[in-house]
């Protein structure tokens, strides 16, 4: 099999740059770096990517005199890495404020990358996804977990340590794991909706694993969970960072071993098996919505859609 054909990247995944990790704690580097007239800073600022204001919008790169003052009052700096032999840092904003610093929301606008990123290049999404995710880490970890005491941004934006010396304990940047799985009955498939999404749209079954379970066990409880459905088979499909906030998803696809539906948790208002056929049906009436082309959710049942169909799930999207 080839592995990589088979799991193509999905769409904020396979992030451009070399991460040189190998610099993270190498000051004088770095400091060389953040004087190089052609490296580039990506400041976030409340978890939204300044990005250039025209309708086909690119992450704004800015010089490090158009960050300077910025990063030495408020900013975190994070090094992203290396893409195509120049130097990139993600700026971490101060979170106060209702309002983006002047300075920059001159120069293009801050959005929100759940909205913004199916507009980008992938190779520029899964950039500014990566600078969001680990800025948001930064603001969730101003305080040490051990001893309560302020932590500091250390390894170039990779590390945060204690300053109480007592503890000195290293924080290092967590991602949350969550499953998501398409979970098939004959030939159908089970979608389910919460009910603060948007109208008529059914999505796959997801949610965190919890501590001390395996992937495949928290197939199994959120399928049983949510559902009511017992999983009888499973196989993995592919992942997908999530930063909204900070998950990454495991995709998965089961094979229910009962049919009943019972919505035990109620996280999910509705969920229904539906044939291809019945997708096909509901989507050209305008009666079901499916999740974002870019997430995993979407990868997941256009996978199994396509096997059975011959022009294919996006076709019907058009
Ligand atoms: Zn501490």
């Amino acid at each position: 099999m080839d592995y990589f054909k088979e799991f193509a990247p999905n769409f904020y995944s396979a992030a451009p740059v070399d991460r040189l990790w190998h610099r993270r704690a190498d000051q004088e580097w770095l400091e060389a770096a953040l004087r190089n007239p052609h490296t580039r800073f990506l400041p976030v600022w409340q978890a939204k990517n300044l990005v250039t204001p025209d309708q086909e919008p690119h992450p704004l790169e800015l010089t490090a005199a158009q960050v300077a003052n910025a990063v030495c009052d408020t900013g975190t700096l994070v090094l992203l890495g290396d893409w195509n032999n120049r130097i990139y840092f993600a700026v971490d904003l101060a979170t106060n404020g209702s309002t983006a610093p002047a300075r920059f929301a001159e120069l293009g606008r801050f959005r929100d990358l759940r909205v913004l990123g199916p507009l980008l290049d992938h190779r520029e999404a899964a950039l500014l996804a990566y600078a969001r995710a680990i800025t948001y880490w930064h603001g969730q970890n101003r305080f040490c977990g051990t001893c309560g005491a302020a932590t500091k941004s250390a390894h170039a934006g990779h590390m945060r340590t204690c300053t109480n010396e007592g503890c000195a304990k290293e924080h290092f940047p967590r991602t949350d794991p969550a499953i998501i799985v398409l979970i098939t009955c004959g030939a159908s498939c089970l979608l389910g909706r919460q009910p603060q999404w948007p109208e008529k749209m059914y999505s796959t079954i997801a949610g965190f694993v919890e501590p001390g379970e395996s992937l495949e066990d928290a197939v199994m409880r959120e399928a049983s969970e949510e559902t009511g459905i017992h999983i009888k088979q499973l196989c993995y499909r592919s992942s997908q960072p999530w930063p909204f906030p900070c998950s990454i998803m495991l995709g998965f696809r089961a094979e229910a071993a009962n049919h009943e539906i019972q919505l035990k948790d109620q996280e999910l208002e509705d969920a229904r098996w539906f044939s291809r056929d019945e997708i096909e049906t509901a989507l050209r009436g305008g009666h079901l919505r499916l999740p974002t082309a870019v997430s995993i959710a979407y990868r997941l049942i256009e996978e199994w859609f396509n096997e059975e169909h011959s022009e294919g799930l996006h076709s019907l999207l058009r």
